[in-house]
């Protein structure tokens, strides 16, 4: 069974649903939920992340995110970290894994994932370094590869050194089908049997989620 960690959209495979407190809620599927830095604001940020509780407190909620930190996009990044941080803790509290949306701001968020140890993270979309993801990687973050494994040539040896124990894909907003040739990917890169990878990715996925998915 391959496990979708993180899409925004319903589909056939076993999947986590990423929404906002503004879209309706996932009736029938796994689900996560968080504040995006692209959509946080100063005045309104708080309020916001509060409303997150009750979803949390669900059932069928696995984690907390899409949160994180974004350098290109969104408010000024002491309003997106000031939001993180608080839903970082919130994570902590209702002892939910968090799912990170970074860009450029991988210094930024390993200073804070210093200072916030134990929660598990997963740095979802993963595209950065060999060397950022030996230093996420002490840290005992999970990664994260989608439709991007596909097309950087960098992330093939990125994937070849990540811990096979804390890989995980997802789809994001590509189609549902990315996820088997995903699998391929990482079964050619890794250098093992496709059967072997789906396996793998299951225990992961359940290891990060802390939930028996099957
Ligand atoms: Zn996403």
């Amino acid at each position: 069974m391959l496990v979708d960690i993180h899409t925004h959209q319903a589909h056939a495979h076993a999947h986590v649903q990423s929404f906002d407190i503004h879209q309706p809620l996932p009736e029938t599927s796994w689900f996560t939920v968080g504040l995006h830095p692209w959509y946080v604001e100063a005045s309104t940020w708080k309020a916001n992340a509060e409303k997150l509780i009750p979803f949390l407190q669900l059932p069928h909620c696995l984690g907390l995110g899409e949160c994180g930190l974004d350098a290109l996009r969104g408010p000024d990044l002491s309003i997106q970290r000031a939001a993180l941080l608080y839903q970082w803790e919130l994570a902590k509290t209702f002892q939910l894994p968090v799912i990170l949306h970074l860009v450029k701001s991988y210094e930024a968020c390993w200073q804070l994932r210093h200072s916030l140890p134990g929660t598990p993270v997963l740095l979802h979309g993963f595209t950065g370094s060999v060397a950022w993801m030996r230093k996420f990687s002490e840290l005992g973050c999970y990664f994260s590869f989608g439709a991007s494994l596909l097309r950087l040539p960098h992330l093939k040896q990125v994937l070849e050194e990540t811990p096979f124990d804390k890989i995980v894909l997802e789809t994001d907003t590509a189609p549902a089908g990315t996820l088997e040739q995903l699998a391929r990917q990482v079964a050619i890169i890794k250098g093992c049997e496709e059967a072997f990878v789906e396996q793998q990715l299951l225990s992961n996925s359940i290891c990060f989620l802390g939930t028996n998915l099957v």
